[in-house]
């Protein structure tokens, strides 16, 4: 009995010690460069540096931007090594994709993105990846709200068939069904999807392709330049309305689609009409941008009413939206946003009266379809 008491006692104290550790250290990174750490979690050794460190609560990036976050009570042996952290250079993060991968696979370099692809396939990938990142940077640097610069390359993984990027998706703790043609991983900040047309390069079919490049990259680029804080929880609605409004083609591609109603994403736009129309509760705008049960418990609908309420906030007021983003982005790290502050912060943004707020966004959407003619 003596024995076991003694052994948590001292895995406590480690864990102090362990987190004092991290704490002072990344306190140190503002003048010098961030520490790197090496210690044992469950089944592996990582090096990495702290990003967060209370006692009950540890988080780390790893140089390709992996994070673990962790109770520092279930890590053991850390040490700091001599050489200071430091991101993965486009070439090491290249190698080490190579040597991940193998042979089947190609890894092609633009500006910001290493995308990992089939071999002999013809590079459509990586060019869409890097045109949605500068599409990103210019439409929020014209909106008042400027990107930062990535800390990471940005990596994207596309598998040939749904199996393979099954697997890899199962290795990550992800279970996706054929639906499902991509997701960006908050822990290993990598995009992973697979090509539906299965190289065929069938023109129907690759247009869905492109939407989850759209979709997935949107979520990636927001959280690897400061518009989303990964660190830290943000509303969902904000999260799902950013990408599916890069999704209409006056977003993504402002260039060639220069129209407002390119801007308007139909599907979510019919979505929405529809169930404004028929279900939606009167006053029900407070709970939807106050918590995320509306995308557990009706996500069918909830996607649609994301994407209304950013893009009617962006569209009609700008300048309010930028203070906004940039206020749930300044939380601090490890934060867990309560629904009274997400509340607070959302009416010292728009307003007090969320009623009135919903009153005119919802005539906004009501009017968008004859706007678009
Ligand atoms: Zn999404």
């Amino acid at each position: 009995m003596s024995t076991v008491r003694l052994t948590i006692a001292s895995v406590v104290v480690v864990a102090i010690h362990f987190t004092q550790f991290c704490m002072s250290s990344a306190e140190g990174q503002t003048n010098t460069y961030p520490v790197m750490i090496q210690l044992d979690l469950d089944d592996e050794t990582i090096q990495a540096t702290p990003v967060l460190a209370t006692n009950s609560e540890v988080i780390m990036l790893g140089r390709d931007g992996q994070m673990w976050d962790f109770d520092p009570r279930d890590a053991s042996n850390f040490s700091q090594l001599p050489k200071p952290f430091q991101a993965m250079t486009q070439g090491e993060m290249r190698g080490a994709l190579l040597s991940e991968f193998g042979n089947q696979f190609d890894v092609t370099g633009t500006g910001n993105y290493l995308v990992v692809h089939p071999k002999g396939t013809k590079d459509q990938w990586a060019g869409q990846f890097e045109k949605l990142y500068r599409s990103f940077q210019q439409y929020f640097a014209a909106r008042g709200i400027y990107p930062e610069r990535p800390q990471f390359p940005l990596v994207a993984i596309v598998f040939p068939d749904f199996k393979s990027y099954q697997k890899y998706a199962a290795q990550e703790g992800m279970r996706v069904s054929r639906g499902i043609v991509g997701y960006y991983s908050g822990k290993t900040n990598r995009v992973a999807l697979y090509d539906v047309t299965f190289g065929t390069h069938n023109e129907a079919l690759w247009e869905e392709n492109i939407n989850t490049v759209i979709h997935e990259a949107t979520h990636q680029t927001a959280f690897n330049t400061g518009i989303h804080n990964r660190f830290a929880g943000g509303p969902k609605w904000l999260i799902e309305g950013l990408a599916t409004m890069f999704e209409a083609p006056g977003v993504w591609d402002s260039r060639n689609y220069n129209h407002f109603r390119d801007r308007v994403n139909k599907t979510r736009m019919l979505e929405f009409l529809e169930y404004a129309r028929t279900q939606r509760a009167p006053n029900s705008l407070a709970a939807f941008v106050t918590n995320d049960k509306a995308y557990l418990r009706r996500p069918s609908t909830a996607y649609g009413e994301g994407w209304a309420l950013v893009f009617y906030l962006i569209e009609t007021r700008p300048r309010e939206f930028a203070a906004y983003v940039r206020k749930v982005a300044d939380q601090p790290n490890g934060a867990t946003y309560s629904d009274a502050e997400r509340l607070k912060d959302f009416q010292d943004a728009f307003g007090q009266d969320l009623n009135q707020l919903e009153a005119h966004f919802l005539r906004y959407i009501d009017e968008l379809p004859s706007k678009m003619k």
